[in-house]
């Protein structure tokens, strides 16, 4: 079904992504075998760090005419396998896309690359008196890309929603090769068919995701902690409905 990753193949990669971007040592291809699945490895035959949707697009149009399979990777921190290049070839990884383009206050609206850590927007965007609510329990680890890949969301869900929630625009790229840009800094967007929603969860099967705008909303003023101790287990199941029912979203609720 797909063709082998020769020395050709291998060349013309060095000269999109550069030499020292061009992975083909076991030993430095070992970390791209795997995410957090356990018990699942396999081995890529090269592994390719691009730095721009230019480069990505190159990729794929050499993968297409080779037919050679792409596997997009973020961070690795994936719990569903799909940054493992179960049928081999080339690994494509966005982790040296970690910059955060735009945070636009005005709009309330950051713009990111893939590769961009969770925890790393977290940070910049509170610093301006921003919030950007999705935490998956990774977020000093995993990539902004795999997140809309993967649809993360964490504790605040119940309050905040997940990342799909938050995605307004995308730039990505198809396995064709062509750039396309879907969405932007709108809030209503609301004709046509919702590309922006069918990329986000997609889990890197309809395109690479080179740039990413998502929604902020300010920071909340204020914070309160609740510890809460229980006899049983009913009445602590219990509460949870009834602080709900009274109205209150908590922002997270945890049983330890
Ligand atoms: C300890 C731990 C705790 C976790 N907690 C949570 C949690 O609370 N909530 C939650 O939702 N998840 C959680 N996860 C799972 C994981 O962190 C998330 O799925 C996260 O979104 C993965 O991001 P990543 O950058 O590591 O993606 P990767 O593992 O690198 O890739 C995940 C998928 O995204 C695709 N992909 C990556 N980048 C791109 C891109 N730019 N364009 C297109 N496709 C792309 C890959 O092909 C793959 O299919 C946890 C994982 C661990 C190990």
């Amino acid at each position: 079904m797909y063709n082998r990753v020769t020395d050709g193949i291998i060349s013309e990669l060095s000269q999109i992504v550069g030499i020292e971007n061009t992975l083909v040592r076991t030993e430095a291809m070992e970390p791209y075998t795997h995410d957090h699945v356990i018990g699942l490895r396999a081995d890529p035959e090269v592994v390719v760090k691009a730095s721009s949707a230019e480069q990505v697009a190159a990729i794929f149009q050499l993968a297409q005419r080779e037919k050679i399979p792409v596997t997009p990777r973020g961070a690795g921190y994936g719990l569903s396998g799909g940054a493992v290049p179960v049928v081999g070839g080339i690994v494509l990884s966005l982790e040296k896309m970690t910059r955060i383009l735009e945070i636009d206050r005005e709009n309330l609206m950051a713009t990111v690359e893939p590769g961009v850590i969770t925890g790393d927007l977290h940070r910049a965007v509170e610093a301006v008196g921003l919030f950007y609510p999705p935490d998956p329990a990774s977020l000093d680890s995993c990539s902004i890309g795999g997140n809309i890949a993967e649809g993360a969301g964490g504790p605040r869900a119940v309050k905040y929603g997940v990342t799909s929630n938050y995605v307004c625009g995308l730039e990505a790229v198809l396995p064709s090769g062509e750039i396309i840009t879907c969405g932007g800094k709108l809030v209503k967007n609301v004709t046509g068919y919702n590309l922006v929603q069918l990329l986000t969860g997609s889990e890197g099967t309809l395109a690479v995701v080179t740039k990413i705008i998502l929604r902020l909303i300010p920071l909340p003023k204020h914070r309160i902690d609740l510890f809460v101790p229980y006899d049983d287990f009913e009445s602590a199941a219990l509460t949870v409905s009834a602080v709900i029912a009274q109205g209150i979203i908590p922002t997270a609720m945890e049983f330890m």
